[in-house]
């Protein structure tokens, strides 16, 4: 069963999307299986990553522009080759375990999607697969 979500991201930032897939997994009803999340864009991600301490994501954040600094070497003429680098980064999509009707994330692990060149309006797909 495939779902669709939109998102407006108006920010640079990791959005937390963990309920949404929860709730594909719910409206699904499969309770032993995988999810599948994907973002279908190329300057925005997926991954999965601590969503107990919000100064984590910052520190990400910082860690990316210092991974990926602007360059005037860059040819791509729209001007955003870093957000396509740290969407190379993210990754465009994660698989989660569907356990007895619960999603396997580790107690600190929250499923986010990426947004590196905003403001954007997103989406991205959930597929549960039984
Ligand atoms: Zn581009």
């Amino acid at each position: 069963m495939l779902f669709e979500y939109a998102l407006s991201a108006q920010r640079e930032d990791f959005y937390d999307i963990t309920p949404q897939v929860k709730e594909a997994a719910a409206k699904s009803g499969v309770s032993n299986g995988i999810a599948v999340v994907y973002c279908p864009h190329t300057t925005a991600g997926i991954t999965i990553n601590e969503n107990a301490d919000p100064d984590v994501v910052r520190d990400l954040l910082t860690g990316l522009d210092k991974a990926f600094p602007d360059s005037p070497g860059f040819l791509h003429s729209e001007g955003n080759s870093t957000a396509h680098l740290k969407a190379l980064a993210a990754g465009s999509g994660v698989t989660v375990i569907i356990s007895n009707g619960r999603l396997l994330l580790g107690t600190w692990q929250g499923i986010y999607f990426c947004e590196f060149d905003p403001p954007r309006k997103r989406k991205f797909y959930v597929k549960i697969i039984g």
